[in-house]
């Protein structure tokens, strides 16, 4: 089990208290509805989840990594969907703008956006380019004092209810990752087409879209280009390292409840061995997922980077989400079909783990990279 310091633990229990009481047992009709959560992204906000990480000189709790990523764990433990809006508005779709805003737009964007009153987005990913970010074709270029950008984006979370975008384009699509830069594209914007929402798989109630910028005025936020886009992901794997964390919890913590008090040939089906040792296995990729998580978190929040760490992480705790879920399906047998239990809503979840942020083949590429010391 890994460490917590006391304000850790007292933070984890809070949240807990909530998850339990009234996150988790609202999971299915948010899923089933849909729709981005917004009366639930509201009250987190108003308990200050939302703005958890940023300093308070901007409206934020001034906590640590860690603190977020107990904060992804416990959500993603009830409902993955809000979990992963909540990561989305805490981490990628405000960074930029706390990191490169002006003071004007801290007031006017980042502010509500702590608040819960203005919703973010971040778009990285396009039609014909996801794990391939060098190949990006959504281009910025200059026009007088203007910045124009052209081209589409893909899977955008939270895209359909966003206030402010920010969105990576190339400023030199001959230089690769190393052209891409990062944009501030507001809602109504001229040239800026948001698509409906995307019917998915998992993840049902986090709403993600496409986005068409044809000529979109835009701001720059920042010069980093492809060292700012390394520190994002490393943040990202990690935050999705914990969202599989809360998930698996749920999956295990349903297949023991669910083999104690179900009865086959005479007796419980928790004491046959061969579930016993399913839950085992779960047990075991759990304990690991926390640990590597955990330890990566802690070193990002000391400002250590290592892309080889974040990436394995991700890779392990998606990969463990996705074998747990399948095993606590096996173990509730046919009502692992019934939507009266969450095992298939964990199922249908925990495919989005292995996708977002870094599909586990492009997190192998990473670690390779790493060992191999290319
Ligand atoms: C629910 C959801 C929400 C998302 N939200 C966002 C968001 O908010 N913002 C955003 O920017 N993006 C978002 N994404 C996009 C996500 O980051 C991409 O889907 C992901 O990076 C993979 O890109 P792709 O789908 O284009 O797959 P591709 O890159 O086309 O990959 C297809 C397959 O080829 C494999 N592959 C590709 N290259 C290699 C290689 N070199 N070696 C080995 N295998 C390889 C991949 O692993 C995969 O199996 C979201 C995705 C989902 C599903």
């Amino acid at each position: 089990m890994i460490e917590l310091l006391p304000e850790e633990t007292e933070f984890r229990g809070t949240l807990a208290r909530l998850v339990d009481a009234e996150i988790a047992p609202a999971a299915t009709e948010m899923d089933a509805r849909g729709e981005f959560p917004a009366a639930w992204f509201r009250r987190l906000a108003e308990l200050g989840y939302l703005g958890l990480r940023y300093p308070e000189s901007v409206g934020g709790g001034g906590a640590g990594f860690v603190l977020f990523l107990i904060l992804c764990e416990e959500l993603g433990r009830g409902s993955l969907s809000l979990a992963a809006s909540v990561a989305m508005q805490g981490l990628m779709a405000t960074d930029f703008v706390f990191r490169y805003g002006t003071a004007d737009q801290h007031e006017r964007l980042l502010r509500p956006a702590l608040r819960g009153e203005k919703i973010g987005a971040f778009c990285l990913s396009e039609p014909n380019a996801g794990s391939d970010l060098g190949a990006i074709e959504t281009t910025a270029r200059r026009d007088g004092d203007r910045i124009l950008l052209r081209g589409r984006k893909m899977w955008v979370t939270s895209g359909t209810v966003a206030d402010f975008f920010t969105v990576a384009a190339s400023i030199d699509r001959t230089q690769g990752v190393r052209g891409i830069r990062f944009f501030l594209v507001e809602k109504g914007a001229p040239g800026l087409v948001v698509g409906r929402r995307i019917d998915k798989l998992g993840v049902r109630a986090s709403e993600t879209t496409e986005l068409a910028l044809d000529d979109c005025p835009a701001v720059p936020l920042g010069d980093g280009g492809a060292a700012d886009l390394g520190r994002i992901l490393d943040q990202v794997r990690v935050m999705t390292g914990a969202l599989a964390v809360g998930l698996s919890r749920a999956a295990l913590d349903l297949a023991v409840r669910y083999a104690r008090q179900r009865e086959c040939f005479g007796r419980p089906i928790a004491k046959l061995q061969a579930i016993q040792h399913l839950i085992a296995d779960s047990a075991v990729d759990l304990e690991a997922a926390r640990l590597l998580v955990y330890q990566a978190g802690r070193r990002l929040e000391r400002a250590v980077r290592g892309a080889g760490e974040a990436a394995i992480a991700k890779m392990f705790a998606s990969e463990a989400a996705n074998r747990i879920a399948d095993r606590t399906s096996r173990v509730l047998g046919g009502y692992s079909f019934s939507t009266e239990f969450a095992a298939e809503r964990y199922l249908r979840d925990a495919r989005f783990l292995l996708i977002g942020g870094g599909t586990s083949e492009i997190l192998r590429n990473v670690v390779a990279k790493e060992v191999l010391g290319e």
